[in-house]
């Protein structure tokens, strides 16, 4: 049977001038054939069926702020979402769980500060502010969330996409079972995840021990994470290992609440705009205040950046999965490799992001980060402020290259560490 061809309209914003298009830390870019803003799932549809127009891969992107290569489609049609960004409502699934429904162009800011009104909220809330739901519904996150896995798509519990005939299709938990959670795993290579369902819960308030220790040896540092992490509800560290030192935020569940109470103004704020300067530029030249006993909505933490320029200082870093009982091993040996490469180039990184994530049984996460079956994950990611650096992080110099280096160095020592790179 010959294929029949079908065009429909598409009403978005359509380019074709082979634009390049970069990423927010300026690392990538990639020049596509055809740059299209769909306004409409009936666009989504029309753009995957009609080749001719909108020549393959077509590729979905929301913020674009992946450090890595996912978006790169040279040639092919990038799609983005930023425009099916609506927030559909809240409702009672079939099954009497409380979601939101919402699509999927949404950024996690725009989300969060609609649920924080409504007085819910979803046990994961990162930093980034701008990510988009579609994105990281199908792909790998992390933070150290309060009474929650730690991964936005733990909390998705419905999806609507297009598939590769152009098909409007759903799958949810309780219905779909294996082809939903292989689905959440696919980096948008399964499908254009148009819309999505989130189950949420009554919004709590956190309260925050802020802090910076300083260690004689790795194995005492690695000690003191071990102790902290066990002594709160949820641990965020970012640890400056070259100084054996580690700034510590121990988070503790602090009743039901969406507003931040007064009595922890301003200092909250102060320590917000401080956090996020520190992330905004990897960490570099930054203090970070050290308040104790703050109590506030989590909702207000999740952070906008603005786009950087080259010669600004700006966030980049690789994503590392290891399993908690090799936090000790893992922090010794990184140590070891991080003064020998220091000594041989000068370099470090600024800092390890440290977040504690709880994985689900495997059917629940088939594949990629967290995927191990249950058990407890700390992600250690190293964080620089330049992703041009040669001797950081780009791939494309003859200099002793760290990300290289970090992965060969990882995966000759520990056959234990899961090693994983995320979008
Ligand atoms: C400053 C900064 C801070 C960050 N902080 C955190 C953090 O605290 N925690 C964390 O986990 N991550 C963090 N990240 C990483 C960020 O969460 C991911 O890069 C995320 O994917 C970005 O979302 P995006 O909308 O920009 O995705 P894009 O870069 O636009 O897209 C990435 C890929 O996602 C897929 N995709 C996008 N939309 C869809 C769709 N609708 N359907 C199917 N697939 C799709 C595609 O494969 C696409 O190539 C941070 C990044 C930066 C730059």
């Amino acid at each position: 049977m010959n294929d029949i061809i079908i065009s429909q309209p598409f009403h978005g914003l359509l380019e074709k001038e082979g634009r390049s298009q970069s990423n927010w830390g300026l690392s990538r870019s990639t020049k596509p054939a055809v740059y299209v803003e769909p306004i409409s799932y009936a666009d989504v549809q029309a753009v995957v069926r009609d080749a001719q127009r909108f020549p393959s891969p077509v590729n979905p992107v929301g913020s674009l702020l992946s450090v890595t290569a996912t978006f790169v489609n040279d040639g092919g049609t990038m799609l983005c979402t930023r425009k099916l960004d609506d927030i559909v409502g809240l409702e009672v699934d079939r099954t009497g769980r409380q979601i939101v429904r919402v699509q999927a162009g949404c950024r996690l800011k725009k989300l969060n500060m609609w649920l924080q009104a409504k007085g819910v909220e979803i046990p994961f809330q990162a930093e980034i502010g701008e990510a988009t739901v579609g994105s990281v519904a199908v792909g790998d996150t992390k933070e150290s969330s309060l009474d929650g896995a730690g991964y936005f798509s733990a909390h998705v519990v419905g999806l609507t996409f297009v598939d590769d005939k152009g098909e409007l299709r759903t799958l949810t938990d309780d219905k779909d079972g294996v082809e939903f959670y292989e689905f959440k795993c696919s980096f948008g290579l399964s499908g254009i995840v148009v819309e999505c369902q989130l189950e949420v819960r009554p919004a709590t308030l956190c309260r925050s021990d802020l802090s910076i220790e300083v260690f004689q040896s790795p194995e005492e540092l690695a000690q003191g994470l071990i102790v902290k992490h066990e002594a709160c509800d949820a641990l965020f560290a970012v640890v400056f290992l070259h100084q054996l030192a580690s700034f510590m935020d121990e988070r503790y569940k602090a009743g039901l609440g969406s507003v931040t109470p007064a009595s922890s103004q301003p200092a909250c704020d102060e320590f917000r705009i401080a956090k996020r300067l520190a992330v905004q530029r990897g960490f570099e030249g930054v203090e970070v205040p050290q308040p104790k006993g703050l109590v506030y909505s989590r909702h207000d933490f999740v952070n906008e950046y603005w786009r950087p320029s080259a010669d600004e200082y700006r966030l980049d870093f690789q994503y590392y999965e290891h399993d908690i009982s090799q936090l000790t091993h893992v922090i010794v040996e990184t140590y070891n490799f991080t003064k020998d490469f220091e000594q041989q180039t000068g370099f470090t990184p600024n800092g390890w992001a440290t977040y504690f994530v709880h994985r689900p049984e495997k059917q629940k996460k088939p594949f990629g980060l967290y995927s191990g079956g249950p058990g407890i994950s700390f992600s250690f990611d190293p964080i620089c402020s330049n992703p041009v650096d040669p001797a950081g992080n780009s791939s494309r110099s003859n200099t002793i290259n760290w990300r290289f280096t970090c992965l060969a160095a990882m995966s000759l020592r520990s056959k234990h560490n899961g090693c994983s790179l995320g979008t």
